[in-house]
């Protein structure tokens, strides 16, 4: 078998459409566009090029996106100044502290100084209590991305054993925390998890977030699962994933490709996110 790949960058260009769509509808009932505030501390480069993808994409669809640039040496104080200001700030409806920040600042305390309702990234202990709680509001943009192209693929959640692999605040657990909305029986694994091939191979779906290249030998894939790869690890001038994805491709019935499969989505649900912060925020529902 080879599996057919899972092409997220063509979903996320429909998604794409969608919201700029809803955003034209918004704009018509004269609404201001809307506006997301993107804070980066330093100069970390992989996060300016995530920041800049960001942006353009926000500049694609008619988000008003205000970087705000901070220095290597910012401090605390200052930064829960900024998001103080940003959180009292009417004409700003989304917020996104972009990660990680320099090693002497924990992050923990910034994301809960964010206002839940302007935190597009869906970070916050309260978004996150939201999924768990099975009342979702905002919610983080990869795993509600792969939700996305799992259901595409009419992913029959309520029959399937889904196995995550990487337990972050940022990927794993709400990933699995949307998993176990959607249906499926969960498994989550991590750096903790004796005989993670034991796991891997019962998985119908599985999902790997981890980042250490081709951690998950294509062995163990199961006949026929679906696999879904967050990882993005560069070695030399390439980027791969953490599954052995030839080897995996052969085994599995859908898989999603590194880079091209999942990144994408990442984006697009923050577009999503924040027109839905827009939204919300402004009080009206958008004429569908
Ligand atoms: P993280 O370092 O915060 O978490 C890694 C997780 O993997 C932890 O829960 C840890 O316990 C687990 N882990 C580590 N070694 C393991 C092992 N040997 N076996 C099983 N579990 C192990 O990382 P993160 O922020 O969750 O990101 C994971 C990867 O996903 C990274 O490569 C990151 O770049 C990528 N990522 C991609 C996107 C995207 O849009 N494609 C978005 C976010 C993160």
């Amino acid at each position: 078998m080879t599996a057919t790949l899972i092409d997220g960058k063509a979903m996320a260009q429909e998604i794409e459409a969608s919201v700029r769509d809803r955003i034209g509808r918004h704009r018509a009932l004269g609404h201001r566009a809307p506006s997301l505030a993107v804070i980066r501390i330093g100069d970390h480069a992989p996060s300016g090029i995530y920041v800049e993808n960001k942006r353009r994409a926000c500049q694609r669809v008619g988000i008003d996106a205000t970087l705000h640039a901070l220095p290597e040496d910012t401090t605390a104080a200052e930064l829960t100044a900024l998001i103080r200001d940003l959180n009292r700030d009417d004409g700003v409806d989304g917020i996104l502290l972009q990660l990680p920040l320099p090693a002497r600042l924990q992050e923990t305390p910034f994301i809960e100084t964010i206002d839940p309702s302007k935190d597009v990234d869906g970070a916050h202990p309260m978004n996150l209590g939201r999924l768990a709680a099975r009342t979702p509001g905002l919610r983080p943009c990869t795993s509600r991305g792969i939700i996305h192209l799992l259901t595409r693929i009419g992913e029959p959640f309520y029959s399937r054993h889904a196995v995550v692999v990487g337990a972050s605040n940022l990927v794993g657990r709400p990933m699995a925390l949307e998993l176990l909305l959607a249906g499926a029986t969960v498994t989550i694994c991590h750096r903790f998890t004796r005989d993670l091939e034991s796991h891997v191979r019962r998985a119908d779906i599985l999902v790997v977030a981890v980042g250490q290249p081709r951690l998950i030998p294509g062995d163990w894939v199961a006949p026929g699962a679906t696999v879904i790869d967050v990882g993005i690890n560069r070695e030399k001038d390439r980027l791969v994933g953490d599954v052995d994805f030839e080897r995996a491709r052969e085994r599995a019935s859908f898989i999603t490709p590194v880079p091209g499969g999942v990144g994408p989505m990442t984006v697009a649900m923050l577009l999503d996110n924040t027109l839905e912060a827009t939204v919300a925020r402004s009080g009206r529902q958008v004429a569908y």
